[in-house]
């Protein structure tokens, strides 16, 4: 599918100059990048900013791998609304003479999808994915609910772009509150004061706005009206390249989606609510490097501090 994204010079020579001075390691496929010493560090010492700054919440570490169980990503719904996004995991599925016979096809450059077979693991979209299941299968929540700190998660999206903003793996982390629709709100509205101060303190021009899904098809459009009307979906952007800004990190009201599918019930078997703010990380290190300089080493010392690159 065309991508909804333009793309334009500007987000070419960006590319071009974080290959060039090292920071990102081309791998032949676009949105697909290595990352070299001087933009891990700068990722890392973001993800330990983000830690510290939001310990406040007391929030349960939990970490899972960057493949979920099939079965996950087909109840939560996103393959209805993100089919274009999503990515399933395929694997052989024959005896010798199938191996024989797919080495052959390779070897002429040829289709060789027919010997492989849908595995149970599909790639997980976001990091808070894995998290309801996990609660669900606790039994009902306490009083005031849970919130879930994924550290920095690897996911993946099917939207491959030269952008180097837009890639198809890359590290979110995300903070989730499950609880009463009351709590829920009140910590979303709570977030959306702090997450965009977090990212000042960086010096980053962050603002924040109403937003909406990349939902698929016409129902889509439907379901992004609504998503919009509602407010269910905040975004916090910033001018990297190009004339559109690109969010850096989000602040997403679920209502009782994701606690309805997975059966997360409160104390007395009502229906939770969830919500969530996830903060891209390679987005925020591309952020910072085009707000202060493609040399970390030449940054202002008070970004450099909060990221602990001194
Ligand atoms: P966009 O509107 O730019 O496609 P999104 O609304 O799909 O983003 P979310 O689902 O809210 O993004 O994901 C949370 C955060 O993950 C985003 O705010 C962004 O920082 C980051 N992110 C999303 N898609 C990508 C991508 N393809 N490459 C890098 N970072 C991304
Ligand atoms: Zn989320």
């Amino acid at each position: 599918m065309a991508s909804r994204h333009s793309i334009g010079a500007d987000q070419e020579t960006f590319l071009a100059e974080l290959i060039d001075a090292g920071l990102l390691i081309e791998t032949g496929a676009p949105g697909l990048y290595g990352r070299g010493p001087v933009f891990e560090q700068v990722r890392l010492g973001l993800d330990a900013y983000l830690a510290r700054t939001t310990s406040s919440e007391r929030a349960e570490s939990l970490r899972f791998p960057p493949v979920l169980p099939r079965r996950q990503i087909e109840m939560s719904g996103y393959l209805k609304s993100f089919p274009h996004l999503a990515g399933t995991v395929f694997a052989f599925a024959g005896g010798n003479r199938e191996a024989r016979k797919q080495g052959e096809a390779i070897g002429r450059g040829e289709d060789w999808s027919v010997h492989q077979r849908m595995t149970e693991v599909a790639l997980a979209p976001a990091a808070c994915y894995p998290v309801y299941p996990a609660i669900a299968a606790r039994g009902r929540l306490p009083e005031d609910g849970v919130t879930v700190d994924t550290g920095g998660a690897c996911v993946f999206r099917h939207e491959p772009s030269r952008d180097p903003s837009r890639l198809l793996a890359f590290h979110m982390r995300e903070l989730v509150r499950i609880g009463g629709a009351e709590a829920v709100n009140r910590w979303r509205d709570e977030w959306q004061e702090r997450a965009p101060d977090l990212l000042r303190e960086l010096g980053l021009d962050a603002r924040l706005a109403v937003a909406n899904d990349p939902f698929f098809g016409r129902a889509g459009q439907i379901l992004a009206r609504r998503q919009r009307t509602q407010e269910m979906k905040l975004e916090i952007l910033v001018r990297i390249a190009g004339r559109e800004p690109t969010a850096i990190a989000s602040l997403n009201r679920h209502g009782d989606h994701f606690a309805a599918t997975f059966g997360i019930e409160m104390p007395d078997g009502t229906v939770a609510h969830s919500a969530c703010v996830g903060f891209g990380e390679e987005r925020i290190a591309l952020a910072l490097l085009r707000a202060h300089g493609l040399d970390p080493g030449r940054w202002p010392s008070q970004v450099r501090k909060e990221i602990g690159l001194n």
